[in-house]
């Protein structure tokens, strides 16, 4: 990966890193992002390459994200949003697991509820209002979920 390659997934990667963390609320927690230019060996489930993976101390309500530039490039746009809204998911739920690892159970949270907030984004933003206020009481607006059909699951 050369240097060019290098900034331009990087600033793909930030873009959506800091939007989700300020959507989210977490401005509070110190998340760091570890940057490499080679693909990890293996991920959270033993299948071969991930394009991310995070370390969370949850306790001191900061985490530190290994991002594998040379996977990412090979993702899309929305399939990058989802990735990083899941992984930043993965710290708010990390407390639940305690000092185990991660498991097939939180994965299948992280997705979901990954799916769910693209989903909610979404929606805010058709409304014209950027994310959803604490305390509205607007009608809830349904439509078609993102096409998830090729995400992990
Ligand atoms: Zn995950």
């Amino acid at each position: 990966m050369n240097d060019a390659d290098y900034e331009k997934q990087k600033v793909r990667v930030l873009e959506r890193f800091t939007r989700w963390k300020d959507d989210m609320g977490l401005a509070g927690w110190h998340l760091d992002i570890a940057w490499y230019r080679e693909c990890a060996n293996t991920d959270a489930q033993g299948s071969g390459e991930t394009a991310m993976e995070v370390s969370s101390q949850w306790q001191y309500r900061q985490a530190l994200f290994s991002v594998y530039l040379p996977k990412v490039a090979l993702e899309d746009d929305d399939r990058l949003d989802w990735m990083v809204c899941h992984e930043i998911l993965h710290v708010l739920v990390a407390e639940m697991r305690g000092d185990r690892k991660v498991n097939k159970h939180e994965e299948r949270v992280c997705s979901q509820l990954a799916q769910s907030f693209i989903w909610v984004r979404t929606c805010a933003e058709e409304r014209g209002r950027g994310c959803v206020v604490a305390g509205t009481t607007e009608p809830t607006v349904w439509r078609d979920a993102p096409n998830t059909a090729s995400w992990p699951r």
